[in-house]
């Protein structure tokens, strides 16, 4: 069979398409409420099973993940698991929707309702590609695995859990997400990492309680002076943070990811329009440098004293700093926040360094693996157009679930429109967004045979 044949068989399956996606987004499942979880998760495992897929439902300690499989015609073929998530955002405020969000509607070319573009419209992709895969040749050319879950509005919290537990059945040579936007100029994109996180709070505390400034003033210390001094030692002027052993994880981009970087476009004066800052100075590369493969540590807020209306005499006797620092590739929480604590040691022994909520670890995977070119190249074929490719986002998602637990390579590749509106009213995603998934999805099964 060619390729064209499968298109031809997508295209004349569309409408039927568009009402599978409309029934999957009937059903509301709104992670947070716990509202409809069930019966949406239900549903999906219907849709794919009626598509042919192997599907069940597992439950997890949180909401359920559906889980589908269909093994190649042929031996010996690589394993891609598409991942996704059925569960949604709520849909609030409901009076801005122009069509109720649980009632999708198409307006110019648009299919509107809460979970089109996130994720629903994009991981059923997957699943119809797989259908019409069948449907023509009664085969997939590679094997095939499903793993939507229900939680990932809520920060996937038993996700990883799953994905240890059940190392077996994951079993796969790629991972492939498709989430998120496409590029504003309607450019595919194909993502090949995220930053991490760890949040942290630095406390100072110099008195019990605050004290006169008159009274006491120039003779006792103050948290505030102390907190800025300290914060002071953590980075040069020019930006570089000056706590020992911070980059040594650090790895330059390649010539490849150069040249990556090179294709992106960059309009600084557009870009500080949308930031709000009156320039940005950084040269391209630099720009996308410090986004993708630069730690970061950032203020993220500071408090001490007083700070409220009028004035208030006052030597404050404690103050604090909220920090994020975004880690990038191989650097580990642990390590940087125990280099970030030997430095607090050395230069302020009063200063204490508490961890905030769970880490996020940065991921990566090589965009020159062959099946990453494999689906740089399917990309390509499928829209067209060279996609952009993105050695990593500068933002942080679970990736490493995928990367260090599962121990596979994962790459995304959204589908959505730029204006998706996800977790806003009038969410919504482009027809030919939808469609042109599902080419794009068939296009890497085919191109990953080889
Ligand atoms: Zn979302």
């Amino acid at each position: 069979m060619s390729i064209d044949e499968l298109h031809q068989r997508i295209r004349a399956t569309r409408t039927q398409d568009l009402e599978t996606l409309c029934e999957l987004v009937r059903r509301p499942s709104i992670s947070t409420r716990g509202e409809g979880i069930e019966e949406c998760a239900s549903h999906l495992k219907d849709i794919m099973t009626q598509a042919g897929i192997g599907a069940r439902v597992y439950e997890t300690v949180g909401n359920p993940v559906v889980f589908g499989e269909v093994a190649a015609g042929a031996e010996g073929m690589p394993t891609v698991l598409f991942y996704g998530h059925y569960d949604v955002q709520p849909p609030e405020p409901l009076d801005e929707w122009l069509s109720p969000p649980f009632s999708p509607t198409v307006r110019n070319g648009r299919l509107y309702g809460r979970g089109t573009g996130d994720n629903k419209g994009q991981l059923l992709t997957h699943i119809l590609a797989v259908r019409s895969y069948l449907q023509t040749t009664g085969t997939v050319p590679i094997n095939v695995k499903f793993l939507f879950e229900g939680e990932e509005e809520t920060g996937s919290p038993s996700l990883t859990e799953f994905v240890t537990t059940n190392r077996e059945l994951l079993a796969a040579d790629l991972v492939l997400t498709s989430d998120g936007p496409m590029h504003e100029s309607g450019a595919p994109q194909v993502v090949f990492g995220v930053r991490g996180i760890m949040n942290m709070e630095l406390r100072l505390c110099t008195a019990r309680s605050d004290n006169h400034s008159g009274n006491r003033g120039g003779v006792i210390p103050n948290a505030a002076w102390e907190l800025v001094e300290l914060l002071r030692t953590m980075r040069s002027p020019d930006g570089e943070v000056t706590i020992e052993g911070f980059y040594d994880d650090v790895v330059p981009p390649s010539q490849y990811e150069l040249q990556m970087l090179d294709r992106l476009p960059y309009d600084p004066s557009a870009l500080a329009a949308v930031y709000g800052v009156e320039r940005l100075d950084l040269e391209k590369t630099e720009f996308y440098r410090n986004l993708m493969f630069r730690p970061t540590l950032t203020i993220n807020g500071l408090s001490g004293g007083y700070s409220g209306a009028g004035t208030k005499t006052i030597i404050p006797g404690a103050a604090s700093a909220k920090l994020d620092v975004r880690l990038v590739r191989d650097q580990k929480p642990h390590d940087i926040f125990a280099k970030i604590e030997r430095h607090i040691r050395t230069h302020n022994p009063r200063a204490e360094l508490i961890p905030q909520e769970e880490d996020m670890l940065p991921s990566r995977t090589s965009a020159e693996l062959p099946i990453s070119q494999a689906v740089i190249a399917a990309v390509e074929q499928a829209f067209g157009r060279r996609p952009f490719v993105l050695p990593s986002m500068g933002g942080s998602l679970p990736d490493y679930v995928w990367t260090k637990r599962l121990g596979v390579p994962s790459i995304m590749v959204p589908y959505a429109n730029a204006d998706e509106a996800n977790h806003a009213p009038n969410e919504n995603i482009a027809l030919e967004c939808f469609y042109n998934g599902i080419h794009c999805s068939a296009h890497i099964m085919h191109e990953l045979q080889k």
